[in-house]
């Protein structure tokens, strides 16, 4: 039953859901066409206002789980948030804020981001204009609770994800400290990769009559990585990896470490020896964070240096190889770590430098996995030699571009600047009146308009954009004409 019931699912696509047309339109263009199975199970419950526990696992699609169905459900004409969503990460909340803004792009849906080390003003300022959604950080949205700068009077629907990895890094009392400021009235959504008792009891505690969904999509035993172990008993850790990365030669990398000192130590041999890197941790200001974060999603190179603060849930597609430079002190976040790789039906493989005082750990891991990790041979001076030629050709070579996932949703949109704003007392219905009169426009060829203090945003949809855009230059907004340019950002 519950298998004819998921083939019917897998027939009809997301058009099973009566989603309405911007969505259903949205998701057509960014190439997603079969809900995966963790969204067969929850997006169903979602539109039904059911509160739901998800064992899921980055890379099972569980953004668009609940992102699809609360895109559906906001109100547009409300200005207030009615959605908020809880990430242990900045880089995670940034990564749902983009996949929302994908998903909701032709809604018009609002989502400001809430994390920690950005203008807390700035985030005041966005949270002042519609705000369907916010999505942040447990630290400073209570921040902004605690003044008074977050409305939560409409909050209907709250998702907590990476509920464990916000009990790793103690951020459950936070969590609990939020929850006493929104609605009782509300669904919640708890999305977990692994269910630590605190976690439970939490769900126990605030979520009402939860649907429990268990297959986490693709378990991660079932996928192609393969396991292997180095002794570094006799040699010096960072000599190991420069000789291993060599000799596996990986199209793209990332190397774990517990520690941001490591990191850095890593980052810098690399970085001596040619190597085309990038690092990436918790000590870093947050405009670099997001800049390496993006560049590698990008594929702009090859090595990712990181701890497990800066890099968890974070999707990059096609990375060959992870290397635990040492065992994390958490069992499952071996398990978080690999779960960058073997993505999607590619091989990959996983690696970690062992000593012999570690080994019960290692049996431990292999227990957790259900998969063995093999003792490797350490590679002797002729094979690291015999690899270098390749390894250098590698990087010179521009690595392959990745990660443009939304390339066809934004190439029928174009955003354009209007350089006046509040200031010039512009209002959003002003630039809507403008454009409607343009001949063969209408309404709904008008994305998210922004009005700031100087300038002032307007996306266009639907291939319009340049038909806008020189229009613009002749035609009054406000009785006025106004300078009007493609948007640089
Ligand atoms: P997540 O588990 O949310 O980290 O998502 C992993 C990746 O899967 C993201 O890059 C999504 O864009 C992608 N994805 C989500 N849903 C689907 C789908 N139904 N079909 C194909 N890809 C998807």
């Amino acid at each position: 039953m519950a298998e004819q019931m998921e083939k019917q699912a897998e027939q009809q696509g997301f058009a099973q859901y009566g989603l309405e047309d911007s969505i259903y339109r949205a998701l057509q263009l960014l190439g997603l066409q079969q809900p995966t199975p963790v969204q067969q199970q929850v997006i169903p419950q979602v539109l039904q206002k059911r509160d739901v526990i998800a064992q899921a696992q980055t890379g099972s699609g569980k953004t668009a789980a609940y992102a699809i169905p609360l895109c559906q459900l906001v109100d547009w004409e409300e200005n207030k948030p009615q959605v908020m969503i809880l990430t242990p990460t900045r880089e995670l909340a940034m990564q749902v804020q983009q996949e929302i803004l994908d998903i909701g792009k032709l809604k018009r849906i609002k989502v400001p981001a809430l994390y920690g080390k950005h203008s807390f003003r700035q985030q005041e300022k966005d949270l002042k204009q519609k705000s369907h959604m916010v999505v942040g950080t447990p630290g400073r949205v209570l921040d902004h609770l605690e003044r008074g700068t977050l409305f939560t009077g409409y909050i209907g629907y709250l998702v907590i994800d990476e509920a464990d990895e916000m009990f790793h890094m103690g951020f459950l009392e936070q969590v609990e400290q939020i929850l006493s400021y929104l609605p009782e009235n509300r669904v919640t959504l708890l999305f977990s990769a692994t269910m630590p008792k605190a976690v439970e009891q939490l769900a126990q505690q605030y979520l009402r009559e939860p649907l429990r969904i268990t297959i986490a999509g693709e378990p991660i035993s079932s996928r192609r990585i393969s396991h292997g172990w180095y002794c570094c008993d006799d040699t010096d850790r960072i000599d190991l990896l420069l000789d291993l990365l060599k000799v596996h030669n990986p199209d793209s990398c990332i190397i774990f470490a517990n520690m941001r000192a490591e990191v850095e130590d890593i980052y810098d041999a690399l970085w001596d020896d040619g190597f085309s890197c990038a690092r990436l941790h918790g000590g870093m200001e947050q405009w670099e964070r997001t800049e390496v974060m993006r560049d590698f999603k990008k594929g702009l190179f090859r090595y990712l240096v990181a701890t497990d603060v800066a890099a968890r849930g974070i999707d990059v597609e096609t990375i060959s190889l992870v290397v635990n430079y040492e065992l994390p002190p958490e069992r499952e976040t071996y398990i978080h770590r690999i779960g960058r790789t073997g993505r999607a039906g590619h091989r990959g493989a996983a690696i970690s430098l062992v000593e012999t005082y570690e080994l019960q750990e290692l049996k431990q891991i292999e227990k957790l996995l259900q998969q063995p990790i093999e003792q490797l041979p350490l590679p002797d001076r002729e094979q690291v030699a015999a690899a270098e030629p390749a390894f250098r050709e590698k990087m010179e070579a521009e690595p392959e571009a990745k990660g443009n996932k939304n390339a066809a949703l934004h190439a029928q949109i174009l955003k354009l600047q209007i350089a006046d704003g509040k200031k010039a007392k512009i209002r959003p219905v002003d630039i809507v009146g403008t454009i409607c009169a343009i001949p063969g426009l209408q309404a709904g060829d008008i994305g998210v308009i922004q009005i700031m203090d100087w300038v002032s945003t307007v996306e266009i949809l639907n291939g319009k954009g340049e038909q806008v855009l020189q229009a613009l230059q002749t035609k009054p907004i406000k009785a006025k004409v106004r300078k009007v340019t493609k948007a640089k950002y």
